[in-house]
């Protein structure tokens, strides 16, 4: 019988996506997956660094995991990802009961490390940069967990160094995958039926620049891959506000399947914690870019990242985060409490750091003014119709159905005949009726497509 494998992945959509290429990869090594802990023999955690309840996270799941890993000395643990990339030999310090360590730059070893590690007991090994005698992990096929929506990784790293990030030190320099490459991953998943992609990379907009400088190569990906024949929807994360430029303003614009969704991080309202922050541009830069995107793309749904007490933010700083979110009117924002990350500069700057009642209290006043314009956006779209893609039942409520507009906000609506619910993958004409500050409410109008997809395998690309 084939041994099984569990993945549990935290951060971001990048480590969402590494972990199906992980699967891909244990699959192809003749493991087969599974959910129950109890018939696990391999279980990775693809880890994140970007926050400190994420490490806190981590441990607190491996020594849980001790008692399991007690009663089952065949159990094998991996931990792999950023995390494991930044603190190395801590992770086996602090769990001996882990076996293999791997980092971001060898991802695509993780099934001999733990072959390694039968015959040789535990194991870290981390490079500090891409192996060229090994193939990229980009290259392994995934183990998709969508049938119907794909993500696309189409660069790794990030040449900038914003303050507060820990990405440049753990994923290296940027380094851009080549577009013919991309191109054919996505026709081959457009012929399995796949409709959505999603563009990852660490700042996209400086995609190419390591292949030619001959840029923008990132307006020239939208518009290939746009398209591709059967791709309904490409959307892309995330552009950085310095990079965003008119050609790529333009692509979105003119690339009927690129979605009118744009994750546009402004991380501070005020130029002074921009400039400590090293993000390269002021705040009326960014709400001129804005702006522009804006009247380039209508019906632009814009979201961000706003960070709330870096280092040295005062009163008057914050006010103007208040008040650039407000002119703004974004349609969602994911707002942080500034998190110190050892090895970044930020985190040196320990005699600056924002009491935590401080911090707490902007966070909360943050919060009210990033809802009342979610809503009010949400609230600007009852009575009109839109197509939505079927996810499947909601989360919080399984009664009722989630789909994703093409400005990437859910509408709930009922499913009509229970029985025979829309399928995930199927494309449908919603009625939008209500307006919640994170959904919209809606109700089925006429179903537009069935889902076009095939089963779930990997998809072989170059
Ligand atoms: S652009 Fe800045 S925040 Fe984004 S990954 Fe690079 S260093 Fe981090």
């Amino acid at each position: 019988m084939a041994s099984k494998f569990a993945i549990r992945t935290f951060g971001c959509q990048m480590n969402e996506h590494d972990s199906e290429r992980l699967a891909g990869l244990l699959l192809a090594s003749g493991m087969e997956p599974t959910e129950d802990l109890e018939e696990v023999d391999v279980l990775v955690f693809n880890t994140c660094c970007i926050r400190e309840n994420a490490d806190n996270r981590l441990y607190g799941e491996l020594g849980r995991l001790k008692e399991l890993a007690d009663r089952r000395p065949g159990l094998k643990i991996a931990v792999g990802g950023c995390l494991a990339q930044k603190d190395r030999h801590l992770i086996r310090e602090r769990a001996p009961h882990v076996d293999v360590v791997f980092g971001t730059h060898n991802l695509a070893n993780a099934p001999l490390l733990l072959a390694r590690s039968e015959r040789e007991g535990p194991i870290t090994e981390i490079l500090d940069a891409p192996d060229p005698d090994e193939p990229p992990a980009h290259l392994a096929a995934p183990l998709r967990e969508l049938p119907y929506a794909a993500w696309i990784t189409i660069q790794t790293g990030c040449d900038n160094s914003c303050a507060f990030c820990i990405v440049p030190s753990v994923r290296g320099r940027e380094v851009s995958r080549p577009m013919e490459a991309i191109v054919a991953e996505v026709e081959a998943l457009a012929r399995r039926g796949v409709l959505e992609v999603i563009l990852l990379g660490q700042n996209v907009n400086s995609y190419g620049r390591d292949l030619t400088r001959r840029a923008p190569l990132f307006a020239q990906l939208l518009r290939a891959v746009g398209e591709v024949e059967g791709i309904d929807r490409v959307r892309f994360t995330s552009p950085h506000p310095k990079d965003l430029r008119p050609e790529t303003m333009a692509a979105m614009a003119e690339t009927p399947a690129v979605c009118e969704q744009l994750h546009l991080p402004l991380q501070s309202g005020s130029d002074r914690v921009l400039a400590a922050m090293r993000r390269g541009y002021s705040a009326r830069r960014y709400l001129e870019r804005l702006s522009a995107v804006r009247r380039a793309v209508p019906d632009l749904a814009v979201s961000t990242d706003i960070i709330v007490g870096f280092p040295g933010e005062t009163d008057e700083d914050f006010e103007r985060t208040l008040d650039v979110a407000a002119e703004a009117q974004f349609d969602s924002a994911y707002t942080f409490i500034f998190s110190p990350r050892p090895g970044t500069r930020a985190a040196e700057r320990r005699e600056d750091f924002v009491p935590e009642e401080v911090v707490a209290e902007r966070f909360k006043r943050l919060r009210v003014v990033v809802e009342r314009s979610a809503l009010a956006k949400h609230e600007a779209r009852i009575g009109r119709v839109e197509r939505v893609l079927v996810e499947g039942p909601s989360r919080r409520n399984p009664a009722v159905l989630a789909a994703r507009t093409r400005q990437g906000k859910i509408a709930h609506f009922a499913p009509g005949d229970p029985a025979r619910p829309p399928a995930p993958g199927a494309l449908l004409d919603v009625m939008i009726t209500g307006a919640a500050p994170h959904h919209l409410r809606a109700e089925a109008t006429g179903l537009v497509t069935p889902p076009r997809h095939r089963s779930r395998i990997p998809v072989a690309i170059r």
